[in-house]
């Protein structure tokens, strides 16, 4: 009896092992034995092995994925194992990869491991990704995110996205045939000195894992074409008040990933978001959302603009305010009068704070930041709009 031997590489028909070891899936008539082979012959890239890679990538093991690939550059720190379960405290100092490859090795020893100790770069990325099925956002910074989007549609290969900061978390799958990309949504990066990091905004360390464990769950269906997938969605999780939202998105045809087409080649967005945020800041004044709330009580003549997109627009906004996105409020520059008092929000104060910068650097005297965003708004003037 031979049942510990891993099937031959070459055959996709499943050993004794693997019968047993999948018998839950096998089970499953959406799965059977045929969706089985079908995880085993598929290869999903893993882009970061931390908070969100970690159960992605233990869940994909365990399903029998049969290749896995990891790209991550960062080593093991104390500070991560709050949140990034893969690694075990015998493992701080060690590169992540490592002990990512070695944890799974026990999870799962029939899928092979490709990894990659390097930061994806827009040099490395193409490389990298050609072959796979699939690739797994795991990132936790906007330049490496736009990247893998990038490389997502560049290469036609969907790419499974996840992100979280403090009590939230989102997911989709983007850069799916007929579905919207990250740009469609987000057509460029925010400055980068005005985005925390996981790292210095604050995480549970459970909702990397809940949004994780949902990208593992749509990149099976992804692979075995079972259910709807977030393809034209956009999942968006508050644990606070564990409430579920899915907002339907749309294909930009404006898009310059997926649209006009007109990004053709990566960019290194580490330079590009640098140059764009390290120039000399403009010190803004905020202004408290009861404070506005009683100004246009009174019928003071505002200028208020949302700089956020057009989906978040129609979960709910200021009323009197007007709808400029932060990509384009360069354009609108022209047609703003300078010497009216003009107050900016987001949803957190982030994105106007970037847009009430450029507007201060164009000549524009009476700029304000409304603190908190509009989730503030929400909490403190008007507690029957949505939050997000
Ligand atoms: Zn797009």
């Amino acid at each position: 009896m031979n049942a510990e031997a891993p099937a031959a590489s070459h055959d996709l028909d499943l050993s004794r092992e693997e019968l047993v070891r999948y018998s839950r899936h096998i089970l499953l008539p959406q799965v059977g034995e045929a969706g089985q082979q079908k995880l085993k012959k598929s290869r999903v890239l893993l882009v970061g092995a931390g908070g969100l890679g970690s159960p992605v990538a233990l869940y994909l093991a365990a399903a029998g994925v049969g290749t896995l690939g990891l790209v991550d550059f960062d080593t093991v720190d104390l500070s991560n194992l709050q949140r990034q379960i893969i690694h075990g405290s015998g493992a701080i100092g060690t590169p992540k990869i490592d002990s990512a490859r070695e944890r799974l090795r026990d999870v799962n020893p029939n899928v092979v491991v490709e990894s990659y100790d390097a930061r994806l770069t827009s040099g490395n990325a193409l490389e990298i990704a050609k072959g796979y099925d699939l690739i797994i956002d795991g990132t936790d910074n906007f330049a490496t995110r736009y990247l893998v989007n990038d490389t997502s549609v560049l290469l036609g290969i969907p790419n499974v996205y996840g992100s979280v900061y403090r009590f939230e978390g989102q997911a989709s799958v983007f850069g799916a045939p007929n579905g919207p990309c990250y740009r469609c949504l987000f057509r460029d990066p925010p400055p980068p000195d005005l985005v925390p990091s996981c790292a210095e905004g604050g995480v549970l360390g459970v909702v990397p894992g809940l949004i994780g464990t949902i990208q593992a769950t749509e990149a099976i269906k992804m692979l075995l074409g079972l259910g709807d997938t977030l393809v034209g969605k956009l999942l968006t999780v508050d644990v606070m008040t564990m409430s579920f939202r899915s907002l339907l998105i749309r294909k930009d045809p404006e898009c310059p990933a997926c649209g006009t087409h007109e990004i053709t080649e990566l960019i290194d967005y580490d330079e590009y978001c640098a140059g764009i945020g390290s120039h000399s800041t403009q010190r803004i004044e905020e202004i408290e959302p009861a404070r506005l709330a009683e100004r246009l009580g009174r019928g003071e003549r505002l200028e208020i603009i949302d700089v956020r997109e057009p989906y978040e627009w129609a979960i709910g906004h200021i009323p009197g305010a007007r709808l400029v996105p932060l990509s384009r409020i360069a354009d609108e520059i022209p047609r703003l009068d300078k010497r009216r008092e003009t107050i900016l929000y987001c949803k957190v104060g982030a994105r106007s704070l970037a847009a009430a910068q450029q507007l201060a650097k164009a000549g524009m005297t009476d700029v304000r930041n409304l603190a908190g965003g509009i989730l503030r708004w929400i909490d403190e003037v008007d507690p029957t709009m949505s939050r997000y």
